[in-house]
């Protein structure tokens, strides 16, 4: 699959419907136009692909829903150059929006399926995250904390005190916490043993499940 411009058009109608949904960073609008989500997905949903919605990739898991990408990513308020980790690197399309925004990106994936495929796939589009790993996100990346910024793509029912702790001081952590629904969760680290915490709303993610598959 190429990337041509009727796939251009519907990128630029999602990117109109984003801005009604209330995303307002410029940078994150033009993240969501230039990378092309149709490839990111199976050929059969081709035709869906710029619809503002989840779509299911390999292993049994999803492609998060555009808004939800825009609206994790608008709270990360990134900066290029920042190192940045992502739980769940699932079909690498948030992955790549990081990238594109300049990021240094660092991404664990637990279903070593999904790893292997991503991480190629990524590689010959040209995205080039810092570090892809197979591993448990729940244990984050100690080695190479601390981090700017995290964001967490699947539900987490608890809030991984790891994640906090690689967290750097004035860093912010996304992360969506609950079972069935989850509420997006905004972590601001205020100092090494304060942070300051707000609730975004609810939203539905795969769960983050512990340890790898
Ligand atoms: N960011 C992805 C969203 C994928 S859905 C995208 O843009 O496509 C969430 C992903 O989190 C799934 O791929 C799932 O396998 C992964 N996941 C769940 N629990 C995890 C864990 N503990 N560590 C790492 N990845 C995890």
């Amino acid at each position: 699959m190429r990337d041509l411009p009727k796939h251009q058009g519907k990128r630029r109608q999602l990117v109109c419907l984003l801005k009604e949904k209330g995303i307002t960073s410029t940078a994150v609008l033009d993240a969501i136009n230039t990378v092309p989500r149709h490839l990111f997905l199976e050929s059969s949903f081709e035709d869906f692909a710029y619809q503002d919605k989840a779509f299911p990739i390999a292993a049994d898991q999803t492609i998060s829903q555009p808004y939800t990408v825009a609206f994790q990513t608008e709270l990360l308020e990134l900066e290029p150059g920042e190192k940045v980790l992502e739980i769940g690197t699932g079909s690498g399309y948030q992955t790549a929006v990081l990238c594109e925004l300049g990021a240094k990106v660092y991404s664990i994936e637990r279903q070593h399926e999904l790893f292997k495929k991503t991480k190629s796939f990524l590689s010959r589009y040209g995205y080039r995250p810092k570090y892809l790993t197979f591993g448990d996100g729940y244990l984050g990346l100690p080695k190479h904390a601390p981090f700017d910024k995290i964001i967490v793509t699947a539900g987490a029912p608890v809030v991984p005190k790891a994640l906090l702790s690689q967290l750097a001081v004035g860093g912010r952590m996304v992360i969506p916490v609950g079972e069935e629904v989850q509420v997006m969760t905004l972590y601001v680290r205020t100092s090494t043993s304060s942070f300051d915490r707000q609730e975004l709303g609810e939203f539905r993610f795969v769960p983050l499940l512990e340890d790898k598959n």
